[in-house]
């Protein structure tokens, strides 16, 4: 794709337009039944036309009946559709007409119509799958005006041979702002192509949010770096890129099965931390009685202690009693020794 920034304003515009849609307005009633005449093919029998006509009043025209005031110009529609609704004996020719009738209150939608089928019928909410709008954009219209200036889209504007390409006389790549030439001549802005140009001007692509330009405008160029150019490839590559994701998402799927594995292999080890805890406590246990068992001892020993002093002081009193009493004993007896020796000396002992 050479155009990025069209396709991605084109895109946007009509993603816009397609939002848009929801709101109640006679132009998008309209499209809605214009829509619906497209879809029908050529060969289209009686049965299908009436299809698409019941489709369009249940799904879209009771609630516009519903949710908006009548004006000239619904009334005029309404009055043509009751007209032919209360019409017996149908036959497909006049189905054909009463399409064809109210095909006309068309007037417009974003991007026009392209070959006779507004640009809407086909927008495509994924941009990466959305055709080249952008070399649709307002065709059918452009073309008019293309004729009104005597240009042919099969000639060149310069020298009137067959033309190869569309030149850029304007802003973007888009029918409005090009023109038809071939590969030898250099197209110029004359005069007539400068008036081509102004009445075209409601033809242009409208431009879009500059971040969201940016933000899209980069993811296509990593899509084009991959490939030479055009949709085609972009398909290419986005099956790709969508191979590479069921690839993640298989892994993906792996990851999720192991981490599951490994919260239970977690969850184990929590019950195994919180037994161990259990029997931490069981033993911290043991180990406060083993305290209080050490406690009690240490403190019988200290009473120990103290009576075995108390006993010792005793002894010690005791034994300096005792001590005094063997000494005033030996005392007696030298005494004893010293009085008979005087007796002995004299001669009142042998
Ligand atoms: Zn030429």
């Amino acid at each position: 794709m050479q155009h990025i920034e069209e396709h991605i304003y084109s895109w946007y515009a009509l993603s816009k337009g397609f939002l848009n849609l929801s709101s109640p307005t006679f132009e998008n009633l309209v499209f809605r039944f214009v829509e619906g005449a497209c879809s029908l093919s050529k060969n289209a029998k009686l049965v299908d036309f009436e299809r698409a006509l019941d489709k369009f009043r249940v799904q879209y025209l009771n609630e516009f009946l519903f949710r908006t005031i009548a004006t000239p110009e619904t009334v005029l529609f309404m009055d043509k559709f009751k007209e032919f609704s209360e019409k017996k004996k149908k036959q497909k020719k006049d189905f054909v007409e009463i399409f064809h009738i109210l095909n006309s209150f068309y007037k417009t939608s974003v991007g026009g119509t392209y070959i006779g089928i507004p640009l809407l019928c086909s927008f495509e909410k994924d941009i990466k799958n959305a055709p080249a709008y952008y070399n649709r954009w307002f065709y059918d219209q452009v073309m008019q005006k293309r004729k009104e200036f005597n240009i042919d889209s099969n000639k060149c504007v310069v020298c009137g041979g067959k033309s190869t390409k569309e030149i850029i006389i304007g802003r973007m790549f888009c029918p409005a702002e090009c023109v038809p030439s071939c590969n030898k001549c250099v197209v110029e802005k004359t005069d007539v192509l400068k008036s081509y140009l102004a009445s075209t001007e409601a033809y242009c692509i409208p431009k879009a949010p500059a971040g969201l330009v940016k933000h899209l405008g980069d993811f296509f160029k990593v899509l084009i770096s991959f490939s030479s150019s055009d949709l085609d490839n972009l398909k290419d590559i986005r099956l790709s890129l969508d191979e590479h994701g069921a690839r993640v998402l298989h892994e993906n799927k792996l990851l999720k099965s192991k981490n599951i594995e490994q919260a239970k292999e977690i969850s184990n080890l929590e019950t195994f931390q919180g037994r161990m805890l259990e029997e931490n406590r069981d033993s911290q246990l043991a180990i406060d009685r083993m305290n209080d068992v050490q406690e009690k001892t240490s403190r019988q020993f200290l009473s120990c202690e103290k009576a075995y002093y108390e006993i010792r002081a005793k002894f010690q009193v005791n034994y300096r009693v005792l001590d005094d009493l063997r000494r005033r004993y030996q005392d007696s007896i030298r005494e004893q020794w010293r009085y008979y020796n005087i007796l002995k000396e004299r001669g009142i002992v042998l």
